[in-house]
């Protein structure tokens, strides 16, 4: 698939719910497609889709090594209820024990960037080197940088087909579907972290604050890097 493609369905795919935009992609794109969960509220209720649905859609999560203790806990727990496998995608440089490589030890209070490009983004590309699409679960009102985001789009950086079904999706809508559906979710975002990534680098947030300035506080970086490369933009 195409940009020239994807701008032909635009329309089409912005009417579309997460379960048939889902299941329209599980068809076309079998094994090459994958959901990259990240383990958030949006990610859950993606996951929810697939398990409730029983698509067969493979999905993944990047495994830095310094979740959240919570975030190890809900991966487990929506293995068990929706009966899946979640893959963890891990760095070469953090072995399945033993010490992590010392170039990257606590390489985020040295380089942030550095430390996203060598536990995410390296996994990551690595990972969709081999498929055609990928699922996310970003919403434009996530952040200034979201906030053009596309029900599908070509993503330009990693050569393949993103698709976004929650995108304009509303913090409320997805909380009552969270709710409705009883879907399994970090209990950290009940306590001050509405965006919740890797411990070293995430904090509670105060009133009023933007929902992603709890991560890296105090730094000019608002992204990892997975989702910040240039896409095609179909209007
Ligand atoms: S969020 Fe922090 S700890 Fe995680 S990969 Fe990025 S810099 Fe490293």
């Amino acid at each position: 698939m195409l940009p020239a493609d994807i701008e032909a369905r635009h329309a089409d795919w912005e009417r579309m719910s997460p379960v048939d935009l889902l299941t329209w992609a599980s068809e076309r794109f079998g094994d090459g497609l994958v959901c990259l969960s990240a383990l958030g509220a949006e990610d859950c209720v993606l996951v929810d889709v697939i398990g409730r649905h029983r698509l067969p859609i493979r999905i993944q999560t990047i495994d830095t090594a310094v979740l959240f203790r919570e975030t190890y806990a809900l991966w487990s727990r929506l293995e068990k209820k929706y009966g899946i496998s979640i893959e963890g995608l891990r760095s070469d440089l953090i072995p399945d024990s033993g010490p992590t490589a010392p170039e990257i030890d606590r390489l985020w209070e040295r380089e942030p960037d550095q430390c996203c490009r060598a536990r995410k983004v390296v996994p990551l590309r690595k990972a969709l080197s081999v498929r055609q699409a990928w699922i996310t679960g970003i919403r434009r009102q996530q952040s200034e940088t979201r906030k053009h985001a596309q029900v599908v789009e070509w993503d330009q950086a990693f050569g393949l087909v993103k698709l976004n079904p929650l995108a304009a999706w509303t913090v409320e809508e997805m909380w009552d579907y969270i709710k409705v559906h009883d879907v399994p979710y970090n209990p950290l975002h009940d306590q001050g972290y509405p965006s919740i990534g890797c411990e070293p680098c995430t904090s509670p947030i105060g009133t009023g604050e933007d929902i992603r300035s709890g991560r890296w506080r105090g730094r000019d970086k608002t992204e990892c890097g997975l989702h910040v490369a240039p896409v095609t933009l179909v209007k």
